[in-house]
Parts: structure tokens; C-alpha cells; sequence
């Protein structure tokens, strides 16, 4: 595999990061995961708005000679790496860079270290059919959950818990109120409404959530951002978490209780289909240019 490395494209087992990167020493950086069908990327605009805003949160400057070159690199490691077609996922990474270890930041002018890479992305189809598990337990992590930094631990560890307890996902509750996903927005569906928890510090701004509210509104379905208790939970009638590399997926069971009749629901199918039939046809238009 071909990855990207600070302005060279290099073989995969050739690039390496300085044991003095404020990523690897501080978890000092942003990262993006797009998605890609036939070679083409899925909802970049709005992924680059988030790396933006992402960047600026944490005061990391990006030269633009390489912020608006992020998406032809993409592109070539993406036909690169053979994955010109079919489903696949591009992974960016930018961190403070490389200095001696202080807390505080690095002198101005330190580059920031930028990798990209490609691979394969395996579709959960066959789980979405039959629906996923998932757990629900404390949301332990800062006040800052919008920035999609690399500082992944609280996110590790909860879906760490997941997986030994044989589920999916895991829906984060703070206060009382569900946040979101180790890797996920959630979505309920109560008296036929989808609701979701609102934009703030306390959630990352999903690309997949965000395009879920423009397919709402196209499929006529009602949404809106308001808080989602825990204890809701068992009288809602669906439940469904979003994010790139799941896309929309029903979740039948939490802590081993059936939501809703324990079956993948309408209104996750609908908005599936609906978001796979958007992704086919921006990404053959983007195809053809
Ligand atoms: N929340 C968190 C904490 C995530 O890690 C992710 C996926 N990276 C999402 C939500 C979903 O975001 P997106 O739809 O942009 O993949």
C-alpha cells in the first residue's frame, strides 16, 4: 500500500513517525475518515469544513498549499492502492508536529506532520440486516467531543467494553442523556419522529448525521435535535447509530433488551437506502468529471 507522508507518496512499511510527534507524545492532532465509492469521495466539502473547524479548535495551522491539495491525494492513493472501485475509506491525520516535549505548543513555523492513506472499506451489510447490539455506559469523556482530535482513549475503552460484551456499538449517556457512540451519532425514533442529540461540545457533528437531516427532509420524515434521555430507551420504537464506515445501522438491542420489536425498523432502512442511492450518484457524477 501507498500512503502519504508529509509531501511524499511512500510504501506503507516505509513511513514512520518521529517518537518526538506531539501526536504519538500528546494525541496533538485532528483526524478525518472519508468515504469513498468508485474512486471518488463521498461528502468532501463537508468533511473539510470539519477538519477546518477541527484544526482551528485547536490552534493548528495548515499551510493552504496542502489543505487544498487533501483531496487529490486522496484521489491518488485512492486509485494507487486499486481501490477505484467498490467501497473504501481514506484516513487523514494531522498533528502539531515534530519538537522537544513541552506541554505548550511548539515555536510557530513547526510543520505540522500530514498523512494520508486508503483502504478497503467492508460494508456491514450483513449485520444491518440482522441488526446490531449495542451497551449503554457513562460517557466519561471532556467538554470538547466536537474537535475530532486523535486523543481517542474514553472512545478505546468504551468500545473495548462493547466488543467483550459481544455488541456493536457503545451508546455513551452523560447526565442521563444519550451523547452518542464510541464511533457514532444516535438517532431515536419515538411517536414516529427521529431525534438525535443536538450540535455542541458534547458531540462530534457526524457527516453522516448531518446528510441523515437532508434525507429526512427528502423522504418527508420528521427530525429534530433535542436530548435523548437514557430512560426513554425502552419506549422508543427504533434506535440507529450513523457513521462513515457503518453508515445508518439499526440497533435491536441494548444491554440485551429487544428496541422497539427487536427488528431492524422502517425508518433506518429507509434512510439507508436513501443515503447509499445519494452516495452512488455524487460519486459516479463525481466519476465522470
Ligand atoms: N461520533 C464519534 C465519536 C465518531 O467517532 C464518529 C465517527 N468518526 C461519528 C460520531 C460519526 O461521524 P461521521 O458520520 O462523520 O463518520
Amino acid at each position: 500500500m501507498t500512503v502519504y507522508l508529509n509531501g511524499a507518496f511512500v510504501d506503507r512499511a516505509a513511513a514512520t513517525v518521529s517518537v518526538d510527534d506531539r501526536g504519538f507524545l500528546f494525541g496533538d492532532g485532528i483526524y478525518e475518515v472519508t468515504r469513498a465509492r468508485d474512486g471518488a469521495l463521498f461528502e468532501w466539502e463537508r468533511h473539510l469544513r470539519r477538519l477546518d473547524r477541527g484544526l482551528a479548535g485547536v490552534a493548528i495551522a495548515l499551510a493552504a498549499s496542502v489543505r487544498d491539495g487533501l483531496a487529490e491525494i486522496s484521489e491518488r492513493l485512492l486509485r494507487e492502492n486499486g481501490l477505484d472501485s467498490g467501497d473504501a475509506i481514506v484516513y487523514l491525520q494531522i498533528t502539531r508536529g515534530v519538537a522537544p516535549r513541552t506541554h505548550y505548543f511548539p515555536p510557530p513555523g513547526t510543520p505540522p506532520t500530514v498523512f494520508l492513506s486508503a483502504s478497503r472499506l467492508t460494508v456491514p451489510d450483513e449485520l444491518r440486516a440482522r441488526g446490531a447490539t449495542a451497551i449503554a455506559i457513562p460517557d466519561i469523556r471532556w467538554g470538547r467531543c466536537d474537535l475530532k482530535t486523535v486523543n481517542l482513549l474514553p472512545n478505546v475503552l468504551a468500545k473495548q467494553q462493547a466488543v467483550a460484551a459481544g455488541a456493536f456499538e457503545a451508546i455513551l449517556v452523560k447526565d442521563g442523556v444519550v451523547t452518542e457512540g464510541a464511533s457514532s451519532n444516535v438517532f431515536v425514533v419515538k411517536d414516529g419522529v427521529l431525534r438525535t442529540h443536538p450540535l455542541g461540545p458534547h458531540i462530534l457533528a457526524g457527516v453522516t448525521r448531518d446528510v441523515l437531516f437532508e434525507l429526512v427532509a427528502e423522504l418527508g420524515l420528521s427530525a429534530n435535535e433535542a436530548p435523548v434521555m437514557a430512560a426513554e430507551l425502552p419506549g422508543v420504537s427504533e434506535v440507529l447509530v450513523t457513521a462513515t464506515t457503518a453508515d445508518v445501522m439499526p440497533i435491536v438491542r441494548i444491554d440485551g433488551r429487544p428496541v422497539g420489536d427487536g427488528r431492524p425498523g422502517p425508518v433506518a432502512g429507509a434512510l439507508h437506502a436513501a443515503l447509499r442511492t445519494r452516495m452512488e450518484r455524487q460519486c459516479a457524477r463525481a466519476g465522470v468529471r
